[in-house]
């Protein structure tokens, strides 16, 4: 099984503690610095809206499998509800409903007018052809239609969607309620998609960590890295802190892990893979077992493939300075207390992958205006907006001698319930 991290790891994850779990621990900890009281943290802990819906798809046996679609549409207080769009056989109630609260925070932290939502599909998507992912998509925005739109919700792409699944929600909804191409964001760019979109949250994430790199005195150049999943967030990360002069010294995905002790070329590894190559084929990199991945020694180590990857049992195993957060919700816990015993700097999903959404809010701005920034104006913003989002975690957390996660939880928490009072919800 070379280097899987195989769904058995996952599990155990699982068992340590759930998504929903893991976000309420996050939200009372911070509900705790704030001194909030009990209903309003009822308030806040549940979601406004929860939508379920049934997906029929006739497989290529010919038999009908019934899929479960989702929105969870956690607090709008802030702006129109704002998340990405998940296709995978894992996705549950309970697990969209704690990425929509995550997006709720996330949108305060980085001060984009949002609220937090997450959607998705329990089906495999990687066993499916792209036909069956059109008619799941188009299913799905016939049957949310009503609770969707660019001054309502607005999905994105997440694991297992992308541009195209993004230009079929804007096809699919545009025929129901005339063209908005603002209902969606991460669409082709010939789409009305904005520059820069597709790299956000890996560039993104290698902005924070030139913020984030002087608190452990990190030279990027210097700097080793370790990128769990080369999917959107995992690719792009990979190939950014590259071009910034980090050395990328171990890859994995859901099919194996890699070492490189010298580093490898992530632009070749992405053409590699464009090829039809598996990971484990690369040349120049030998494959590596999904333990020994953990344990390569690095500065950086980011997780970029699912939740709950970093736990009670292999948090221990990690070999780095840093962990920066790439997927969402990726340390439990009990993961997290690990690595600071161990005086690993954690920083936080809520903040390091917020780049998706900035510019997706880009996004929406250039639709709503008819108008497109080019793509030098879109990193620049992007990279800006960051370093002041991450600057007032950093303040808060030396502030309140706490944990950058716990800071920026405190701080997204403060924001929405200040503009719920505002509006006079509580
Ligand atoms: P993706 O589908 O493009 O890539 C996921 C990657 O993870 C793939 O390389 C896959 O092979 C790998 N993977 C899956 N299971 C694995 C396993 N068990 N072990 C090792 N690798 C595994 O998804 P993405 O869009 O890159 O999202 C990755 C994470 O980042 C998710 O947690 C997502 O919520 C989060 N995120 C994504 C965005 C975005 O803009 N796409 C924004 C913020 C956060």
């Amino acid at each position: 099984m070379s280097g899987l991290i195989d769904r058995a790891d996952r599990a155990t994850a699982r068992a340590d503690l759930s998504s929903y779990a893991v976000v309420n621990h996050h939200f009372d900890a911070a509900a705790d610095q704030l001194g909030l009281a009990d209903d309003l943290r009822e308030v806040f802990r549940g979601a406004y809206r929860e939508v379920q819906v049934q997906i029929p798809l006739r497989l290529a046996d010919g038999t009908v499998k019934v899929y479960n679609g989702f929105r969870v549409q956690h607090n709008g207080a802030r702006g129109p509800y704002k998340g990405g769009l998940r296709y995978h056989p894992e996705v549950d109630l309970a697990e969209v409903r704690a990425l929509a609260a995550l997006m709720t925070w996330k949108t305060a932290i980085v001060g984009v007018p949002f609220g937090g939502a997450k959607g998705g599909v329990d089906c495999p998507a990687r066993d499916l052809d792209a036909g069956r992912i059109e008619r799941i998509t188009r299913q799905l925005v016939d049957k949310l239609d009503q609770v969707i739109g660019p001054q309502l919700d607005i999905p994105a792409p997440d694991v297992n969607t992308n541009a195209q699944v993004m230009a079929w929600i804007m096809d699919e909804y545009g025929k129901l309620h005339g063209d908005a191409p603002a209902v969606v964001t991460g669409k082709p760019i010939s789409l009305g998609g904005s520059y820069g979109r597709e790299s956000a949250t890996g560039r993104g994430l290698i902005d924070v960590l030139g913020e984030a790199a002087p608190l452990l005195d990190l030279d990027l150049e210097r700097t080793r890295v370790v990128v769990q999943g080369f999917g959107n967030v995992g690719s792009f990360a990979a190939r950014v802190a590259h071009g910034r002069g980090c050395t990328i010294v171990g890859v994995c995905d859901h099919t194996g892990a890699i070492h490189a002790p010298q580093g490898l070329d992530p632009d070749a590894l992405q053409q590699h893979l464009n090829g039809g190559g598996v990971l484990t084929d690369f040349p120049g990199a030998e494959p590596i077992g999904a333990r020994e991945f953990l344990g390569i020694a690095c500065e950086v180590f980011i997780p970029a493939a699912l939740g709950g990857m970093i736990h009670r049992d292999n948090a221990g195993l990690l070999n780095c300075r840093m962990v920066l957060e790439g997927a969402n919700g990726p340390t439990t816990p009990e993961a997290d207390a690990i690595l600071a015993d161990a005086g690993v700097l954690v920083v936080p999903d809520v903040v390091a992958n917020a780049g998706g959404v900035v510019v997706s809010y880009f996004e929406w701005v250039q639709n709503l205006q008819h108008f497109r920034w080019d793509e030098r104006e879109v990193h620049e913003r992007l990279a800006k907006l960051l370093r002041r989002s991450f600057g007032e975690v950093r303040a808060r957390s030396d502030d309140r001698r706490c944990s950058l996660r716990l800071a920026a939880f405190s701080l997204g928490i403060e924001r929405v319930v200040e503009v719920a009072r505002l509006r006079g919800y509580v």
